[in-house]
């Protein structure tokens, strides 16, 4: 996997001693020389990832980072910090202002690109789905993204054996977080165990095997989105790269810096929380996307593209396929004489005895306005025949409640039923049928159900 790199450093020969190690690995890099040239790089480029020399004039790389993250063309781009001496202040620092990683020149080039391939993997799902999520705000179907940006407060498993070691990093992490050893885990239970938001693994467990372990969490379905960072023994390199290589979101070397752990975990859990919220808005957009928002019914489109495939199936030797429209008698009465909201009150108390009148595999739709459809799959005409007389009589059995004060409203509908079952049939030509019967019901004084044939 090829990713944009944006590499950032005052001194050229730095700069271009980076860009060969990564093009050598046939990454695309874009260069800066000033944190303010790499502000400008960011938002216009949008890099994967942005490796970031701490030591400049001008904008040092803090601050750069501090506005690079405060921005919300640049926020979610991965930073890689990259300093003179491994000294433990600037670490700190550097991920206090919100950078994802840092590394200490002399670069150590395998960790380098395993760095940068484990970010930019981060940021290639997050875009994603950001585009994903632009596409239902332009619709406005979403609203802003919510979620926790602290990192705080997470529930976070932690998996050593060794009981002294995993009591020392639970007592470190509970000042920030609401952390779990694993043997304590079985309190949880199946809903506590989803609410977990990050996994720390140690990989010099002597009962399991961490790296192995991780590799499991990352195959599991209900757990491949779950962060993981890992801890590794300070001359085990060769196992923290692996444990990139799987798929370990990040890593932290033994003995463990208190301050850089919560510094860590706080990072990984932002970004997860980040990745949840989106998948979250984008799952709401595909929903909203085929349903009515003043009824929760599906919507005409969903409801057109659902009966063209039951119709090809019932073409290809399957079973004819039951319609139903059903209209509010006098509707346009109860808006003239009541208002909109009254209007509104009766469209949703319809849809819901509708809806408690069917069966699970029927498919109850707003067709529109007052018109509702449904389709039944597997259903002979009479049998549907049944079923709509059902939903008339579940209407008019009744009365209906408007307004604030629950003012009582007597409610009929007029039901048109038709059957797809003929080679030539596609989802206009059935829908006609059964308007056309609509028509019939309403032409014979309406609160009533009338079939019609192909
Ligand atoms: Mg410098």
């Amino acid at each position: 996997m090829t990713a944009r790199v944006l590499v950032v450093d005052d001194v050229e020969p730095n700069v271009r001693l980076l860009e060969a190690k990564l093009q050598h690995e046939y990454y695309t890099v874009i260069t800066a020389f000033s944190g303010e040239q790499a502000i400008v790089k960011a938002a216009t480029e949008n890099p994967d990832v942005i490796l970031l020399d701490v030591m400049m004039p001008g904008l040092d790389g803090f601050e750069t980072c501090k506005r690079l993250k405060a921005d919300p063309k640049t926020s979610h781009i991965p930073i890689i910090m990259v300093t003179a001496l491994d000294q433990k202040e600037d670490r700190i620092l550097g991920l206090k202002v919100g950078a994802d990683d840092f590394l200490s020149k002399p670069i150590d080039d395998v960790l380098l690109l395993a760095r940068v391939r484990s970010l930019s993997r981060f940021k290639t799902l997050s875009d994603e789905l950001r585009t994903r999520e632009a596409v239902g705000r332009r619709f406005g179907v979403i609203e802003n993204l919510h979620y926790l940006e602290d990192g705080l407060s997470a529930r976070i498993l932690i998996l050593e054996d060794d009981n002294r070691r995993g009591e020392r990093i639970k007592r470190v992490l509970a000042s920030e977080q609401r952390p779990l050893l694993m043997s304590e885990a079985n309190e949880l239970g199946p809903e506590g165990h989803a609410s977990v938001e990050l996994m720390i693994v140690s990989t010099s467990g002597t009962s399991f095997d961490g790296l192995r372990l991780a590799a499991h969490i990352r195959s599991q379905t209900a757990t491949r989105n779950l962060p993981i960072l890992a801890i590794v023994d300070n001359h085990e390199r060769d196992k923290a790269l692996r444990a990139l290589e799987l798929g370990v979101n990040d890593f932290i070397d033994r003995p463990l810096d208190e301050e850089e752990l919560l510094a860590r975990v706080k990072t990984l859990v932002r970004r997860r929380r980040y990745i949840e919220a989106l998948r979250e808005s984008v799952d709401q957009t595909m929903e909203k996307a085929v349903t009515d928002q003043l009824t929760g019914l599906h919507n005409r489109r969903y409801m057109e593209s659902q009966l063209k495939a039951l119709l090809e199936r019932m073409q290809r030797g399957g079973q004819p396929v039951s319609v139903l429209i059903a209209d509010i008698d006098h509707f346009k009465r109860v808006n003239d004489l009541f208002g909109h909201d009254a209007g509104d009150d009766v469209i949703r108390q319809f849809s819901e005895r509708l809806a408690s009148n069917f069966r699970p595999r029927d498919l109850a739709c707003r067709f529109g306005g007052e018109e509702f459809v449904v389709i039944m799959p597997d259903t002979l005409p009479e049998d549907a025949m049944q079923i709509a007389e059902r939903l008339r009589h579940s209407i008019a059995a009744a009365p209906f409640y408007i307004g604030r004060n629950r003012e009582q409203l007597e409610v009929t509908c007029s039901v048109g039923v038709s059957v797809g079952n003929q080679v030539s049939d596609i989802p206009e030509t059935v829908l006609k049928r059964a308007d056309q019967a609509l028509y019939s019901a309403k032409q014979c004084g309406r609160n009533r159900v009338m079939a019609q044939a192909a």
